[in-house]
């Protein structure tokens, strides 16, 4: 069972390292990561955010469609325009913000089996793949709001990771 890290947790600040192996346990991993995105409600969820330091996320693009995985993600080319539009993330519960962000993006990626692919993301899937890819790179949304918002949210976040610290502190027991 995989378990999502709060902010405060330091895996969700380190850059995360490429995928070399395309085997049973990375794809039991994507499974695991699906499972409990879906369970907390999420679109999208990054592999440092359950503590695994490799370039790999899951979203679900709320169409229907089954919940995909990208692994090793480039951004190859994206849109001139930007649009804003509201955020949150698993790792920082309960704070939503208004994040500005390419209209559209496109990826090279591979997916769980290894096979390349290249693909635009636009809009709401857009959104959700570059907040995701950022994670990657130990950037949060919270990062990408104006001085001013992250001054009044700091008190925030600071209490949520104070919140979380004797979790954290227990399971590396
Ligand atoms: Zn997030």
């Amino acid at each position: 069972m995989v378990r999502i890290r709060i902010i405060g947790d330091p895996i969700l600040r380190m850059k995360a390292k490429p995928v070399r192996i395309f085997d049973s346990s990375l794809r039991n991993l994507i499974r695991a990561m699906i499972d409990v995105m879906l369970q907390n409600d999420g679109v999208g969820l990054a592999a440092p955010q359950v503590g695994v330091g490799i370039r790999l996320f899951v979203f679900d693009d709320r169409s229907g469609a089954e919940p995909r995985a990208i692994v090793n993600p480039e951004m190859v080319e994206h849109s001139e325009d930007r649009v804003i539009g509201e955020e949150g993330c698993l790792s920082i519960p309960n704070v939503y913000a208004e994040v500005e962000r390419y209209r559209w993006v496109r990826l090279k990626y591979r997916n769980e089996w290894g096979e390349e692919k290249e693909e635009v993301f636009e809009d709401y899937v857009a959104r959700i793949v570059q907040h995701e890819f950022d994670h990657l790179d130990g950037v949060l949304f919270i990062d990408r709001l104006t001085e001013e918002e992250r001054r009044i949210l700091k008190p925030v976040l600071l209490e949520i990771s104070k919140q979380h610290r004797g979790v954290r502190s227990w399971n590396k027991i």
